[in-house]
């Protein structure tokens, strides 16, 4: 899963889908409603965002994985998105858990920026209980005392997820580290380790990026990066 941190420009958007789609990808992410720390930064493009998304998807063929913020927007994502985000924020807004796991669109649900494995796991459980047992789990960051990056990533999850749970375990590089450089080797490192997926911040413009364009790589890297992964995951005996 790949595409830009924050839905910009219609354009914008389909050329990075292109990209994508010719890297490798299989779905394409992009925030339309964007969890900002400060009240200031730009907030994305809300429901004109997830227009643009299926406006790239009609050209690229490619799924749409998106954040949502809010319950009263459910039905916009149920109609534009085909997985929902849950944010690492809201892993334990259990009210957005419980609406979503009202319907059976699948769920890609982020670990909290501090929440055990145990939390993680009664997050999910909010979601499947309501019925949807279509949940996939992120790995995304914890924080920890390390500063010298964005999170640190917490390589163990992925083994522990897969032994205490039947969901798939994706792993995103980007929020784990802040840092595009860091992409790459955390990416090799997730698939060895048996993730099931990855979630990549892809820009054609980082430097001129709304959101987080410092740990967004460009298209070229990331047709590279699935070029290595697709040689990690056959030497540790798996399929990309
Ligand atoms: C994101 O994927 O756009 C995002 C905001 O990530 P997280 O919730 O992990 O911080
Ligand atoms: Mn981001």
């Amino acid at each position: 899963m790949a595409g830009p941190c924050a839905v910009e420009k219609l354009e914008i958007t389909i050329g990075i889908a292109r990209e994508v789609k010719e890297g490798g990808g299989c779905i394409l992410r992009g925030g339309a409603y964007k969890p900002r720390t400060s009240p200031y930064s730009f907030q994305g493009l809300g429901r004109e965002g997830l227009d643009f998304l299926v406006e790239a998807k009609k050209q690229t063929g490619l799924p749409i994985v998106s954040e949502i913020l809010d319950p009263r927007d459910t039905d916009v994502f149920l109609e534009k998105a085909d997985i929902i985000q849950i944010g690492a924020r809201n892993m334990q807004n259990f009210e957005l858990l419980k609406e979503v796991g009202a319907y059976d669109k699948p769920v890609l649900l982020k670990r909290g920026l501090s929440a055990t494995i145990k939390e993680f796991l009664l997050s999910a459980e909010y979601i499947m209980s309501r019925g949807n047992r279509n949940v996939m789990l992120c790995e995304r960051g914890i924080r920890t005392f390390e500063t010298h990056y964005r999170n640190t990533l917490d390589i163990s999850a992925v083994p522990a997820l897969k032994e205490l749970s039947h969901l798939p375990v994706i792993v995103d590089p980007s929020h784990a580290s802040g840092k595009w450089n860091l992409v790459a080797p955390l990416s090799k490192a997730a698939i060895a380790a048996g993730a099931d997926g990855l979630l990549i911040e892809v820009h054609s413009n980082p430097e001129c990026a709304l959101c987080d364009g410092e740990e967004s790589i460009k298209p070229s890297r990331f047709k590279e990066l699935i070029t290595d992964l697709k040689k990690i995951a056959e030497a540790v005996g798996r399929e990309l």
